[in-house]
Parts: C-alpha cells; structure tokens; sequence
C-alpha cells in the first residue's frame, strides 16, 4: 500500500526473517521516479508491484541512506532491471566490503551538504554518522523535513553498534539534525515523528542518563561488558542480546576514549573502572 505524507510517497516492504518492522521506501516524482532506498530482497515483489500499480515508470536514480540489508539488499536487483543510478556516501564503503550478503556498486559519490532535485524536490543530502559510518539524511531546506533514514525510527532511537557504529558521532548527528530544527523526521522504519527536535533532545538525554548509570556502576568495582550490560537491563531477550551487548560497548569504549574509565586485560577479558578506582 502507497503511503505518503504531503506530496511523499513511500511505500512499506516487508523484511521477512531479517526484522519484524518493516522498510519505508520513498518514492519521488511521477515519472521517472527516484528511490531512496530500495529495502531488502524479501521486499522486493512489493516494490516491484507498487511500482506497477503507479504505471511503471522509469527508475532514474536510487539514493541510499545506508548499506544495511534492510535499506539495500535489492538495490543491485532493482538496478539491473531499470537502469538507475545508485548513489550513496562513500563512508559506506568499508562496511559494504565487509558485508556478505550483497553488493552496490556505487554509481556517483554524494557528497555531505549536496542539493538533490528530483521532480521538482529539493533534498540536501546530510550526513548523519552514528548507526553507520556513511549514514545521510535527506533534508527538505526550504521545508524544513527530513527523510532521515535510520537516525530515528517512528516509536523510537535506533540500535547502534560495533564495529561500524559510534555513539559520539550518532549522538552528534542528532543534535545536528535538531538544531536545524528539522520536522517532521520521515524515518525508514515506522511513521513520521512529528516532535522531531524534541524527539531527538529526548533520545539523547536517555542515551546520557544510561552513560551516567554506567559511570555510577564503574565507580568502586572493576566490571566486564557482561556484567554491564546484565546489571543495567535485566531479562533481555535471547533475539536482542548482541544488539544490547554492542549498544554498552559503545558506550564503554566511548568513556574510554575520553578518559572517565579505565580498561584492564585480565585474561581474554576487558574489565572496566572509573579511573579513581586504580589512583
Ligand atoms: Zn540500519
């Protein structure tokens, strides 16, 4: 089912066994069209048959906010069969080496600050790096929205982890995106969040307050990952383990880098402190 919002048009594919939410893929202008991301390969029939029901028109271009599976499995499919022309940001491409499952090719670079026109839309590609090295956002300047990819999701902040996330840097692009004062936040995953500055000022306070919580943790005992992670969330589903694991090294190995904690090889082990601990 087409969905839209003003004259946006995306369409929702689902992502099978990869997760349950699924894809919003956006599609701009009549004919031809231009994409931004395509989904997974799962998603693909839906896209293909959305695309029909609007009469099939040309594919001129496809921007990705991302290389993950879920924003781009199909991308080198939907390319081979119409022709378009993928762009992403080059950040990308160290992740897209690493990753198995599919291959981009990456057709022209976009670059951070870039104006977009398609159809009369007016997007400046944003960089956004945090979830993803190469993350972009898509910012409406004279509107003021944004397809914002996976910087947000419609019930909530997104999972970010090692080794290709940063928490610094995901916490900085949420702060650039609502300084700019963007609204509302046309996520990949989810509806459109329409408190897009509170929003995020909200997710970056929590993902703060989870640092304060760890700073406390640390602060007369020497602790592994494990037991970070099992003193801060109890009861986490089997599904989420790796997510929630990565989300606190993250978090530890950003305390690190600036100096408020300590690591200590005890074995194969990390152990972490604060550092008054070892003065
Ligand atoms: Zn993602």
């Amino acid at each position: 089912m087409i969905r839209s919002w003003n004259e946006i048009n995306y369409v929702e594919v689902p992502n099978g066994d990869i997760m349950d939410d699924s894809t919003n893929v956006f599609i701009i202008g009549t004919d031809p069209v231009m994409l931004i991301d395509t989904g997974s390969v799962v998603g693909m029939p839906v896209l293909l048959e959305t695309l029909n029901t609007l009469g099939n028109p040309n594919v001129s271009t496809i921007l990705l906010t991302h290389v993950h599976i879920d924003h781009a499995e199909s991308t080198e499919e939907i390319r081979r069969l119409t022709g378009a022309s993928v762009r992403f940001h080059e950040a990308e491409l160290p992740e897209l080496a690493a990753t198995t499952t599919h291959d981009i090719p990456l057709d022209e670079r976009i670059e951070d600050g870039e104006i977009i026109e398609h159809a009369g839309v007016r997007l400046e590609a944003v960089l956004t790096p945090g979830h993803a090295a190469g993350h972009l956002s898509f910012v409406e300047p004279a509107e003021n929205w944004g397809i914002v990819g996976d910087l947000v999701t419609g019930s909530g902040s997104s999972a970010v982890f090692p080794p290709w996330g940063d928490l610094q840097d995901y916490l900085d692009s949420m702060q650039r995106i609502a300084d700019r004062g963007i609204n509302p936040l046309l996520p990949s995953h989810g509806d459109p969040v329409t408190n897009g500055p509170e929003a995020l000022q909200h997710f970056i306070r929590r993902r703060l307050q989870r640092e304060e919580q760890i700073l406390e943790l640390l602060d007369d005992q020497e602790l592994s990952v494990e037991e970070v992670r099992d003193r801060l969330y109890e009861n986490v589903p089997q599904d989420l383990l790796s997510d929630v694991t990565g989300n606190v090294i993250l978090h530890l190995e950003k305390l690190e880098r600036e100096g408020r904690i300590t690591r200590s090889e005890s074995g194969k082990e990390s152990r972490f402190s604060r550092e008054s601990l070892n003065r």
